[in-house]
């Protein structure tokens, strides 16, 4: 798949934000997704990263690269830019938060966790390891949103394939 290399202002662009498939979260929830995409935690560029993973999502037009600086197998500083609707941005501003100074083993699992939650399971939508991802939960009824809501994570789960084989 080609790599597009977004600038990062293209004009305007809000792509999907006011599409007619964002799902109806509830207002709370809504306002996490919308307090994390207008002011993003750990975004920028990560000065000597061990990993540097871009990754799109063609179906809605959203960019992912994350950069990922290990200590051991603890993930010590996660780092991203990207480009694209509310959904994709909110969720690996929020995937960051809940990386930084998990091991390898655990960033797996968390993975796993919020596949999990994307396919509709309860019991992942309340597991207070996902943090304010859970806020996401209410996506996984929309399919084509799933994709913008997994791009971080399927940049991590590389990364981390990268890094460790
Ligand atoms: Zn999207």
């Amino acid at each position: 798949m080609m790599d597009r290399h977004p600038e990062p202002d293209r004009a305007g662009g809000v792509p999907g934000a006011t599409s007619p498939e964002t799902p109806p979260l509830s207002s709370l929830f809504q306002q996490l997704v919308l307090e994390h995409y207008k002011k993003p935690r750990n975004r920028g560029e990560l000065p000597g990263a061990d990993v540097d993973v871009r990754m799109n999502n063609p179906s809605c037009g959203d960019t992912v690269r994350l950069q990922l600086r290990f200590d051991g197998d603890r993930i010590a500083q996660a780092r991203f830019l990207g480009d694209g609707c509310s959904i994709s941005q909110a969720s690996v501003s929020m995937m960051t938060q809940v990386l930084e100074g998990k091991t390898v083993a655990e960033a797996r699992a968390l993975i796993e966790r919020m596949k999990a939650m994307m396919h509709g399971d309860p019991a992942a939508a309340r597991d207070k390891a996902l943090g304010d991802l859970r806020a996401l939960a209410g996506v996984h009824r929309f399919p084509v949103r799933v994709r913008c809501a997994l791009l971080g994570w399927n940049a991590l789960e590389e990364a981390l394939r990268q890094a460790f084989g």
